[in-house]
């Protein structure tokens, strides 16, 4: 089991998203002509997607065989989790290689949240979680979450700010739950113990630290009875362990990226937003050292481009989604074996210096169109 009590697990940050998104039909012709000017050849590059499996990235799928003229090479799990074991295909299927990895959100313009999309093809058109495995992923840690937030009251007693917390959340020898980094919310003696002013059937009375009664302020214990700490439950408070299989790339994959950024994911404003970002921060920093060290790449041109598909719900008689892209960082690979990496700002102005028409765009229709016609071929068998 991982170390996830770990107490000085930093934010992940720098993930910016004002100014930072671009529809898929100007991002795709940027990042192909992109490409272009750093010498990969038309007609010899082999597009490939680190997307989740949800039908919402099918346009950003359409757009990709559209403006590199190839379907891309499938390179993602569920969740946008990059499958690095397919570097090798990948790498045999084309002359200069593309790699894009997502994770995705969905985004109700109606309400304007994010996590929500509407799926058009249910009975009722009715609106559900996207990324769905996101979404069940952090369920877990939310029900546990909302316990503890009703769990743990501020309330006075004897002239004294206390702090009452159930008896489970104070077991720190359990394998799984969520743990309270004790020493910032009840107040430690000279001998660096919490030692209960009153022990209740299901809860223990202590003393309120004055980390906590300076993060709450003092209205937040004078109600006429005890009060659930609530959102003041902030992120630094608490942790998570769970015991979870971790098989790489395998089922728990995502699970295993989020749990230790857990508490400031459920306390995000979004957290569906705010777990999609943090996946592909962990992803990008995770594959570019596989394709660094993947010899099927020795010797060829890779583009590794990570971010963000935000899926805006579909209206009535849309047939897809308008997604937007938020890039995150690239890779970026010589022939000669020279690397560097890009980051958000630089990338960002590195796209929107490229052209949006793409001369070598496919007309999917008239493809389509000359496979319908083209003269039947007989099967031998
Ligand atoms: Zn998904």
């Amino acid at each position: 089991m991982p170390d996830l009590a770990a107490n000085m697990v930093a934010a992940v940050g720098g993930f910016q998203i004002q100014n930072m998104m671009m529809r898929y039909n100007l991002f795709m012709p940027r990042l192909y002509n992109w490409c272009i000017s750093l010498g990969f050849e038309p007609g010899k590059i082999m597009p490939s997607r680190a997307f989740c499996s949800d039908e919402s990235q099918g346009y950003p799928v359409i757009m990709i065989a559209r403006h590199f003229g190839a379907f891309p090479f499938n390179h993602g799990r569920v969740g946008g989790i990059v499958a690095t074991s397919r570097h090798g295909p990948h790498a045999e299927h084309g002359q200069d290689l593309v790699i894009i990895q997502a994770s995705h959100v969905g985004y109700d313009p109606e309400s304007k949240l994010f996590g929500s999309y509407r799926r058009l093809q249910t009975t009722d058109q009715e609106c559900g979680p996207n990324c769905g495995k996101i979404h069940h992923v952090i369920t877990w840690y939310e029900n546990e979450y909302q316990f503890a937030q009703q769990n743990i009251l501020l309330h006075m007693h004897q002239g004294k700010k206390c702090i009452t917390i159930d008896n489970q959340l104070l077991r720190e020898d359990r394998s799984e739950g969520l743990l309270l980094h004790i020493n910032s919310l009840v107040e430690t003696n000279k001998s660096g113990q919490q030692v209960p002013i009153k022990i209740l059937s299901t809860a223990r009375m202590f003393t309120a630290s004055s980390e906590i009664i300076n993060l709450v302020g003092d209205e937040a214990f004078t109600g006429t009875k005890p009060q659930p700490i609530g959102a003041n439950l902030t992120g630094n408070l608490f942790y998570f362990r769970r015991d979870i299989l971790n098989i790489d790339e395998g089922e728990n994959h995502l699970e295993h990226n989020m749990i230790r950024y857990m508490p400031q994911i459920i306390t995000a404003r979004s957290p569906m937003l705010t777990a999609a970002q943090i996946n592909t921060q962990i992803e990008f920093d995770r594959t570019f050292r596989t394709i660094v060290k993947e010899h099927g790449y020795k010797g060829k041109k890779v583009l590794f481009i990570s971010g963000l598909n935000i899926d805006i719900s579909p209206e009535e008689g849309q047939l897809f989604p308008l997604t937007k892209f938020i890039p995150w960082a690239a890779y970026i690979q010589d022939r000669d074996g020279s690397y560097s990496t890009m980051e958000q700002a630089q990338l960002m102005q590195k796209l929107e210096q490229q052209s949006t028409s793409n001369p070598d765009t496919i007309d999917m229709e008239a493809a389509i169109q000359s496979m319908t016609e083209a003269k039947e071929v007989k099967i031998e068998i």
